[in-house]
């Protein structure tokens, strides 16, 4: 079969194929086209693509390729271009009405990595994963190099400098991520979640589990996932969390629901009783922010309460995209594995009788496969 990734429209610096990913396509006797300069800013040039087996074009005809593998939202005008049967592989939220009947309209297949299930077997397949991995990681690198501290211990001649206190909000698999990385670089880590398992993930990776006392049935959510809580459960957890964010170095928050803007976990107040220097990152700044005052793309001052001095509030946006190189490299991976599904010894076709495929398919055949638009898995 063919398939094709375009080069992303700015700001994305990822691409949805590598040359590893192209030449292991290729090997497996499919065509891969690759729009020019698609890599460039992950670190791939188009000679790198190929020597991999790809073909690098101006433009790529989307009326001749069977499937296309992309990032960003494809839009409208796009859309309408893909020939029927087609299948597209990407990022598909926000699932607009627009987006929708475009993809409905054009007849063409539509896998939505934010639909895959977060089972064992789609983990190979699990960008909102892959990605979030990088994204954690990011965070504590983000708050690092603006505090004016050291993370770890040092015992030295000059006298002791303590390690820095980390408190992270969300443990999926960013928050984990964030954990494991503020660890390695010595900070001591304390973390909070609604899901009853969090507490057990948390520790596994080096954190102290901060327990709110929230009944956790009340956060637990289908499919893994976490569910809003009610105002006076998010009263109570703001209540119990406060001293800690008060007396921590750094902040991270990568708390969220799917399909709901992110629950705010804690109030400007919360953030004032910080030590002048202390650092916030808010990862889901962009989507509604888990901290008051973050600004999605920018660093925010705001006085301390405790004395003379600034708290920095760090609103990311899309922190994998910092990390183009390896991000591309777990995205393109996914994009190989799920294609892996697509063809098989009975040709190229979309079997909805396997889960992954059911799951992520949005449109296909021209029908609308999502019940509830606007909505993530809930
Ligand atoms: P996510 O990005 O949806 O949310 C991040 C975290 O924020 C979650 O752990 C969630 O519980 C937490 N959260 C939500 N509201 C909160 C609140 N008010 N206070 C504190 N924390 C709050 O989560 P994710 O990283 O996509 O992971 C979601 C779940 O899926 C996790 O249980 C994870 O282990 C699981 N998972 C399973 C697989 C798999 O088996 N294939 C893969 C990835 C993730």
């Amino acid at each position: 079969i063919t398939i094709a990734a375009p080069r992303e429209p700015a700001p994305e610096t990822r691409v949805a194929l590598v040359p590893e990913t192209a030449s292991a396509l290729t090997r497996a006797g499919h065509r891969v086209l690759i729009e020019n300069g698609a890599g460039l800013a992950a670190g791939h040039t188009d000679a790198d693509y190929e020597k991999a087996g790809a073909d690098v074009v101006a433009g790529i005809d989307l009326a001749a390729i069977d499937v296309l593998a992309h990032i960003t939202p494809l839009p409208p005008e796009a859309i309408a271009r893909l020939r029927r049967g087609a299948v597209t592989i990407g990022l598909m939220a926000p699932f607009t009405d627009e987006r929708l009947a475009a993809l409905t309209e054009a007849g063409v297949t539509a896998l939505a990595f934010e639909k895959v299930p977060r089972t064992s077997r789609a983990q190979a397949m699990d960008v909102l994963s892959s990605q979030a991995l990088a994204a954690g990681y990011r965070c504590v690198l983000e708050a690092a190099i603006r505090l004016p501290r050291f993370f770890p211990l040092a015992m030295t001649a000059a006298g002791t400098v303590p390690p820095a206190k980390v408190v992270v909000l969300g443990i999926g698999v960013a928050g984990l991520q964030a954990i494991a990385t503020a660890k390695r670089l010595g900070a001591n880590v304390a973390a909070n979640d609604i899901r009853p398992s969090s507490a057990e993930e948390a520790r596994s990776v080096g954190a102290t589990f901060i327990d709110v006392g929230l009944d956790t049935a009340e956060g637990t959510g289908t499919g893994g996932y976490a569910r809003a809580l009610g105002q006076d459960s998010a009263a109570r957890q703001q209540a119990a969390l406060a001293p800690h964010i008060a007396d921590a170095d750094v902040l991270i928050t990568t708390a969220g629901v799917p399909g709901k803007t992110a629950p705010r976990l804690a109030t400007a107040e919360m953030i004032a009783a910080m030590r002048p220097g202390s650092v916030v990152i808010d990862m889901l700044a962009a989507s509604g922010g888990n901290v008051e005052g973050s600004v999605a793309g920018e660093d925010v001052k705001v006085p301390s309460a405790r004395g003379d001095g600034e708290i920095t509030i760090v609103g990311l946006t899309v922190p994998a995209a910092d990390l183009p190189a390896d991000a591309s490299r777990l995205y393109a991976k996914n994009v190989q594995n799920i294609i892996n599904l697509l063809v098989t010894d009975d040709g190229f076709t979309v079997d909805f009788a396997d889960d992954i495929l059911d799951g992520a398919a949005i449109t296909h055949d021209g029908v609308n496969r999502l019940a509830a638009p606007e909505t993530g898995p809930s």
